[in-house]
């Protein structure tokens, strides 16, 4: 009769009438508990999915509420137990109860090493991690080896965002230039007063700017610490900006109310357009190609004078016109200008001996282009299926 049969009849139908046959009987129990503990631990797991289900399988099958061999005894051995051997019957159950707890889930998954032996992996790997699996495998009393293959941690991979980011900063560390960063809380005096945007602004607007309160805003643009750089370390000066922004945008395929910015400053003696020309050029060449040509046209910023945009011949089409470039064979990729000298007085340099050139341009934009992706949401969603590809 196996122990699944015995536990679904009654003592007296076991033919167990005094203590020494139930202590007998409560051993063979005990014994054939630690027995399949013992088979599972030796035996271990291919995976630890695998261990999580043979755990649960016989921790279940001893310790179910319903239907477990431990609920069958109690109900068919001890609430059945006449009289005289209740006593006994319940020192041995209760024995039989404390030995259950090896069965518990959480003792179980510490007890049963999972095989390692079938994951691909490198030597190198297996040998930088050969402690761990000994490690599980200390408790379990079973033999080390070494010679396993360790656990292959996943390494994540750098943010598109990001490696767009460094990419630009390293063109620009290359040109001697250093990275200067700010606070993204900022002052309304850093992030419009200073910067010569005048009360009446609309970019002040609340419809434009998170405020934070009358006095404080989430910067709108890296250029607040162009300033900050200045009071800090004067002139001359070759900083470039990398930082997020905020504004008041509603999310779609183009606009996000958070984004990323590079802001480039450029102060000494003697700065003209000319500096700035060559160096977004060359700037434009190593990024997009050295194919790329550029073009600068007028426009206006309050923090710089004259002001233009910069816009690259079209890489998706040579300049030939396109769907992306709208026909034009150009795409705008950037704002510049030369230094207003309110901003210099305001950073505490004095016009008359320094000027200076400063450009402003969206990271998620450059990623957008460089990656041929036509949606800004995508950075910012944690899909692994689109963070994989980079
Ligand atoms: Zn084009």
């Amino acid at each position: 009769m196996t122990l699944d049969e015995k536990v679904r009849k009654t003592l007296a139908e076991l033919s167990v009438a005094d203590a020494k046959g139930a202590e007998t009987l409560f051993a063979e129990v005990r014994a054939a508990m630690e027995a399949e503990r013992q088979d599972l631990v030796s035996r271990g797991a291919p995976s630890e999915a695998e261990r999580d289900k043979l755990a649960k399988a016989l921790r279940d099958r001893w310790l179910a509420r319903k239907n477990g061999l431990l609920s069958l005894l109690d109900e068919n051995w001890l609430k059945k137990a006449p009289k005289e051997l209740k006593p006994v019957i319940g020192r041995q159950f209760n024995e039989l109860r404390r030995g259950g707890g090896a069965l518990e889930i959480e003792a179980l998954l510490s007890a049963v090493p999972v095989s390692t032996s079938h994951r691909p992996s490198t030597p190198v790997e297996g040998r930088l991690t050969a402690t761990e699996p000994s490690d599980k495998f200390a408790g379990a009393g079973t033999v080390k080896d070494l010679t396993l293959p360790g656990y292959r941690r996943p390494l994540g991979s750098i943010h598109p965002i990001t490696r767009v980011q460094r990419e630009i900063e390293d063109i620009f560390l290359n040109l001697g230039f250093a990275i200067e960063t700010g606070p993204e809380v900022e002052s309304v005096y850093y992030n419009f007063d200073a910067l010569n945007i005048p009360e009446s602004h609309p970019a002040r607007d609340d419809w434009d700017t998170l405020y934070v309160d009358a006095q404080t805003v989430l910067r709108t643009h890296t250029s607040p610490v162009q300033i900050r750089a200045m009071e800090k370390h004067g002139a001359p000066l070759y900083i470039i900006i990398p930082g997020k922004c905020y504004r008041h945008d509603n999310p779609d395929s183009t606009h996000s109310p958070m984004f990323h910015q590079i802001e480039g400053l450029a102060i000494d003696t003697d700065i003209t357009f000319a500096d700035l020309k060559g160096t977004l050029d060359f700037f434009a060449k190593k990024f997009f190609g050295e194919k790329v040509r550029t073009s600068f046209h007028p426009s206006f910023f309050p923090f710089t004078e004259p002001s233009g945009e910069v816009a690259i011949s079209c890489v998706f089409c040579d300049g030939q016109g396109c769907r992306i470039c709208k026909e034009s064979g150009w795409i705008e990729v950037m704002g510049c200008g030369m230094v207003h000298p309110e901003v210099l007085r305001h950073g505490g340099l004095d016009p008359d001996r320094y000027s200076g050139w400063a450009f402003g341009l969206g990271v998620e934009r450059y990623a957008m282009m460089k990656y041929d992706i036509n949606d800004i949401q995508l950075f910012y969603q944690s899909d692994v299926r689109f963070l994989e590809q980079f």
